[in-house]
């Protein structure tokens, strides 16, 4: 059976990666989002399990200790982790992984030299970014946090050019398309392809085999 393909997404807060990136698993069979583990309390209408595992500070750092985490990172005041566990298993079973992660983690895991393939989502620009920002958070929004969100992005977006794509969230079924181009693609890399070709030039040479 194929070894599965570790895909690597960030984006800056507000761009909308979670949307496209649920849109995507849904359309694509054998591709599975990753569900990180944070020390961070649920929002409303957030599942445990579903959205994140929320593990709380303490346990997020004896995990983290037992080197249980693939990478982690502090964003925006919490902790947030993607379990090496869960994704081996998924990966040892021929699935696709996404791992909807920040620069900060995305960076890690290519320090670590792990296979794979990394995609940075932009917004188209900066003032739709803040819109998007402030409508997320309706009347209610703290100025502050939006501030916090906004120079974070502005750093963020810095880095986009250690990624192997850029896609732009301009319009959700564009981005969702070019997403599922580029998971498409790789699937038809040769390393990917290494155990489904060599079975099909396995049969190749069964039936020369028959025909001499
Ligand atoms: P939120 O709490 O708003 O869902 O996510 C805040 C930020 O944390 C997002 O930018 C998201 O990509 C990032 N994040 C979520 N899970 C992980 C993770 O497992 N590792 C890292 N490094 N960042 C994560």
């Amino acid at each position: 059976m194929r070894h599965g393909i570790l895909f690597v997404v960030s984006a800056p807060s507000g761009t909308g990666k979670t949307t496209v990136v649920e849109e995507l698993v849904g359309a694509v069979p054998d591709l599975v989002m990753s569900r990180s583990y944070t020390s961070r309390v649920p929002r409303e209408g957030e599942v445990d399990g579903v959205d994140y595992h929320f593990i709380g500070p303490e346990v997020f750092e004896e995990m983290l200790a037992a080197g249980e985490f693939l990478e982690s990172a502090t964003v925006f005041g919490h902790r947030y982790g993607t379990s090496v566990g869960d994704t081996e298993n998924y990966l040892g079973q021929g699935q696709d992984v996404v791992l909807v992660i920040d620069v900060q983690g995305a960076e890690q895991i290519k320090q670590q030299n792990s296979e794979m393939t990394s995609i940075f989502v932009m917004p188209p620009s900066f003032e739709e970014l803040e819109k998007r920002l402030r409508g997320r958070s309706g009347s209610g929004a703290i100025e502050a946090d939006l501030r916090w969100r906004l120079d974070t992005a502005r750093r963020e977006i810095e880095v986009r050019g250690r990624y192997d794509y850029i896609v732009v969230n301009d319009d959700v079924k564009e981005c969702v398309d070019s997403l599922r181009c580029i998971v498409l693609a790789e699937r038809s890399r040769a390393r990917a392809m290494k155990s489904e070709g060599s079975a099909i030039a396995g049969s190749f040479i069964h039936d020369q085999m028959k025909s001499t």
